[in-house]
């Protein structure tokens, strides 16, 4: 029996091709970067699929194999098809998985998961960004310790425009002075979400061995627990209820 995740790695797959120095970075795309890092754990099974292809690269077919869906997008959310979205977010609540990392947070997928803005503050001068684990028994910051420190990173900072999380288990602090949340996790019908900020292209962000740990932990807590498809069905009592001497109308309201 196969047990191993399904994940699919999507990816806008933009600036790799029009950017010399993020396509001298990942020449392949990101999403070549964080699948093959994930296929060396032994527990996944990796698919890619990326923007131009028919359907995204989320057919039917596809969508119903994942059990985690990665996305990472920035320059052409607004490419992402609405019908596509809506395949996404249906499987979400049945129960898949999925990780929005850096600028997915203003995918149209995770701003109509969450129904907030998702905006934020931003600057790009390669500034340290230091990741403070706040959650250290929490399933996705195993292995971490402390923090995660990046030399250069791009700066995203509070108000990040997102719904309490559930569980709030990393925060940035910026070498410029902001903060951020850059851990998130909440729970949508029966799939868990997870937000992760690193990420930005023009840093080697997804070679760092803690990121790549970070993302590895999430797939394996986002798995699929259940897989329910939704219905709202009207039903048989299971005990027999006795007649009650009110007379109630078909839409519950008392008639007198
Ligand atoms: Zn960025």
């Amino acid at each position: 029996m196969n047990t191993k995740i399904n994940v699919t790695v999507w990816n806008e797959f933009r600036h790799e091709k029009s950017n010399e120095a993020v396509k001298k970075l990942y020449p392949n795309g990101m999403h070549a970067v964080i699948a093959a890092a994930l296929g060396k754990t032994g527990d996944m099974n990796l698919h890619t699929a990326t923007l131009d292809e028919p359907e995204h690269g989320l057919t039917d077919d596809v969508i119903n194999k994942t059990d985690v869906l990665i996305w990472w997008g920035h320059i052409a959310h607004g490419e992402v098809k609405d019908e596509i979205v809506k395949k996404v977010q249906k499987r979400i609540l049945e129960g898949m998985g999925l990780i929005v990392l850096h600028s997915g947070h203003f995918s149209k997928i995770f701003r109509t998961m969450l129904g907030t803005n998702c905006s934020l503050k931003w600057r790009e001068v390669a500034e340290k960004e230091r990741l403070w684990n706040i959650e250290p028994g929490h399933p996705i910051t195993q292995g971490i310790g402390k923090y995660i420190e990046l030399p250069n990173a791009e700066m995203y900072g509070e108000r990040f425009d997102i719904p309490t999380p559930d569980k709030l288990i990393f925060v940035s602090w910026f070498e410029g002075g902001e903060v951020f949340r850059s851990g998130c996790c909440w729970e949508r019908g029966h799939g868990r979400i997870f937000y992760f900020r690193p990420g930005h292209e023009t840093y080697p962000i997804f070679y760092n061995e803690a990121i790549i740990k970070v993302i590895t932990n999430a797939v394996r807590w986002a798995k699929p627990r259940v897989m329910i498809q939704d219905d709202c069905p009207n039903v048989e009592p299971l005990e027999k209820i006795s007649e009650k001497d009110v007379d109630f109308g078909s839409a519950g309201i008392l008639q007198n």
